[in-house]
């Protein structure tokens, strides 16, 4: 890599973060005793430690999406619903401190803070509860555990945006993000990234949409095969609304697609099956990283310092006839690992079949990889990732909360499944919407009894994401922050400050945060943004498209509204009549109609959209390449755009109508012709828009 690179940068920059996680984990490893410490030479499935007495039962966590119907709420036995859930902490949120009991001593702090209480309504949070009423707790928030009558500041939902009617406050999720990041939408989301830079997202594997690419997967697949009789591939097939690993199976050539009735009913993709994966103790193994979308517009990601790996429970060989459907050793997914009688439930973090990503990386670093380059390029894979979901979320978002209209603002925490492989190369599996954030499984008390037992390993990764996305989130936090500051100056202006916890307290309000760890979420974006802006360009796109979109709360342009767009544009020529547009419009409307299973309203959806821009794009700009074409005809657009504006700026100005009542100058195509003059002319102001503003604002 070279140096100065972007990914050298962000190496960098996570070196101090990432590696002092390892080493955190390091110096875990040294008082615990691991018979599978890092360095050692591999060993078979289930010798790195001593194994549990019984293999373990069905389990209620899992790693999967929580589309699946939640169990109910566990009931955890009072010694162990409390357990210390972050180091540096009581159960009651309190930083520990030597010698001192974690009950309040002198309540001075608390008397202090007047301010009040950031609320949280946590009556749909689901299968995020426990981890969630631990997080609030140390926050020393207010949960409203059945809702609240009165706006609450933050909605804690367990599935989507649309759990609660909301108008206010803060919400845990996107509109539009569960239909965003199934297989098939994502699959077809990076693909257009992939067209525009397919090296900078090569981390995705070759996928196809079935049953609508089927033909051309064989087509595909037959032409490789015939330039290379050596290529002997492997593909896995995985339903489109599946999760936990349900409905997959992996195949050695096109024919052995199951191309029954089910097929077409269950749409799938189909994908590269990545054959070499990173082995520890001969097993596969993914990450699940946590990923915080807290805004769309500004875009702002961040990452959690750690995350999960859940191995398979079967020692691994490069698939062949035999094993294609051995599914403990090809996939991951702990909701079928735990069935095997290999799984290992582990007290440490660092061992058993579900393990901190943080104790991989210290055992990776121990033989020598270089675990920032790993660092570095699992974020760029999830800036990447986020760039090629975003423009389609922010049409959901202004469907559903339209400019201007009451709405709550938005945050997501996203489960990013990693593979990596053997030359460390991170592989996007898949992003979930929805993360398990359970903290708890099932154990085996005695046979046929079970219980629900606190799992350390989930608690300690998942309660530090939930808390510190929640801190990040405090809509009060500003405040917060300049009364402790007034509040610790005026203290310490009383020199002789007469009781120690007087002043103490005065310290700690300082910082209302400081009985917390640091934020285990790190800012990604707009840190990294000059690296990674210039792969916007759909994002850019989908700005044009929301502007012609007309109608509030649609998310299909109308060929009206495409008419407009051509014309504001000025993208029709002598090559391109407007009937040619309308043309290109219906041709790739009705195609993708076609394809997509939502029909909710018809027209051009932002992907067909996209497909007649590049059209479009590869006519005016021939000889570039792709992304070029692209980015020359979206500067194009922009320009024309903006002159419209200003135009309509002076115009409103002159008096001839009210600029504050005007709509963008793309907006109001879906709205009759102008109304001519007297004299059957055209109006003053010659762009679409202003005269249809004429004709709305003005003509009654
Ligand atoms: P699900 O949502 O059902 O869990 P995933 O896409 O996560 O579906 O796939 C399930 C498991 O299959 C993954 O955890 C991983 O172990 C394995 N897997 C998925 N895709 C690939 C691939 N392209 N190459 C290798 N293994 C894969």
């Amino acid at each position: 890599m070279l140096r100065g690179s972007p990914e050298r940068e962000l190496a960098a920059w996570w070196e101090a973060e990432a590696v002092a996680a390892t080493k955190a984990q390091a110096a875990k490893e040294q008082v615990r005793v691991d018979p599978g410490a890092a360095g050692e030479p591999e060993r078979k499935a289930g010798e790195e430690q001593p194994k549990e007495p019984a293999p373990a039962p069905p389990c209620a966590a899992e790693e999967g999406d929580a589309r699946i119907p939640p169990r109910p709420p566990p009931t955890l036995p009072v010694s162990l619903a409390k357990p210390e859930p972050v180091s540096g902490l009581c159960p009651h949120g309190k930083s520990r401190i030597k010698g001192r009991s974690c009950k309040r001593s002198s309540g001075q702090p608390d008397e202090y803070c007047s301010l009040r209480p950031v609320t949280v309504d946590s009556s749909k949070a689901r299968t995020s509860l426990d981890a969630l009423k631990i997080s609030i707790r140390q926050l020393k928030w207010k949960e409203f555990p059945f809702g609240r009558r009165l706006p609450c500041d933050i909605y804690w939902h367990g599935v989507s945006f649309h759990d609660n009617d909301i108008f206010s406050g803060q919400v845990n999720k996107f509109p539009g993000m569960t239909e965003m990041v199934r297989k098939i939408t994502l699959s077809r989301a990076v693909r257009i990234m992939q067209n525009l830079f397919p090296e900078e997202y090569n981390f995705y594997p070759r996928s196809w949409i079935l049953p609508d690419e089927f033909q051309l997967f064989v087509a595909q697949v037959r032409m490789v095969k015939d330039g290379d009789p050596s290529w002997k591939p492997t593909f896995i097939v995985k339903p489109d609304s599946g999760c936990q690993g349900d409905g997959i199976y992996l195949i050695k050539d096109p024919s052995d697609i199951r191309l029954s009735g089910t097929l077409q009913s269950r749409p799938a993709v189909v994908q590269e099956y990545i054959c070499k994966p990173l082995l520890i103790d001969k097993l596969k193994f993914d990450i699940r990283l946590y990923v915080l979308l807290k805004s769309l517009e500004p875009l702002e990601i961040y990452i959690a310092k750690d995350g999960l790996s859940r191995f398979c429970t079967e020692p691994y060989q490069e698939p062949s006839p035999k094993n294609l459907h051995h599914i403990f050793m090809h996939l991951t997914n702990y909701s079928l690992n735990i069935h095997s009688g290999n799984f290992i439930h582990s007290d440490s973090t660092s061992t058993g079949s579900k393990r901190t990503f943080s104790s991989i990386l210290y055992r990776l670093s121990s033989k020598g990889v270089d675990i920032k380059k790993v660092w570095s390029d699992i974020i760029s894979l999830v800036i990447k990732t986020v760039i090629a979901l975003t423009p389609e979320l922010k049409v959901f978002y202004q469907s559903d909360i339209p400019a201007g209209r009451p709405g709550p603002t938005c945050f997501q925490i996203l489960g990013f499944d990693i593979l990596l492989m053997k030359n460390l190369k991170p592989i996007l599996l898949e992003v979930n919407a929805n993360p398990s954030m359970r903290i708890e499984h099932e154990q085996e008390l005695s046979p046929g009894v079970f219980e629900n037992v606190p799992s350390l390993v989930d608690e300690e990764v998942k309660v530090a994401v939930i808390r510190d996305t929640l801190r990040l989130m405090d809509p009060l936090k500003k405040k917060r922050e300049s009364q402790s500051q007034l509040l610790g100056k005026s203290l310490a202006s009383k020199e002789n400050a007469p009781h120690s916890d007087l002043a103490s307290a005065s310290q700690g309000n300082a910082n209302p945060d400081a009985h917390l760890p640091s934020i285990c979420l790190k800012q990604v974006f707009p840190k990294y943004a000059k690296q990674f802006n210039y792969l916007r360009l759909v994002d850019r796109m989908a700005n044009l498209f929301i502007r012609f979109l007309g109608i509030k709360g649609t998310m299909k342009l109308g060929p009206t509204g495409f008419r407009t767009f051509i014309r504001n544009c000025k993208l029709s020529s002598s090559s391109l009549s407007m009937a040619a547009a309308d043309i290109l419009y219906i041709d790739i409307t009705r195609r993708w109609n076609s394809m997509t299973v939502d029909q909710r309203d018809s027209g051009m959806c932002l992907q067909a959209f996209v497909e007649a821009f590049f059209y479009l794009a590869q006519r005016k700009f021939k000889m570039l390449p792709l992304h070029e074409q692209v980015a020359s005809l979206i500067d194009l657009c922009e320009y024309h755009l903006s002159l419209l504006d200003e135009k309509r700026l002076v115009c409103g100005r002159s008096g001839t109508s009210s600029a504050s009542r005007l709509q963008p100058s793309g907006t109001p195509q879906e709205a009759p012709p102008p109304a001519p003059t007297a004299e059957g002319r055209p109006q003053p102001c010659t762009d679409g828009a202003h005269k249809v503003s004429h004709s709305r604002h003005t003509v009654s």
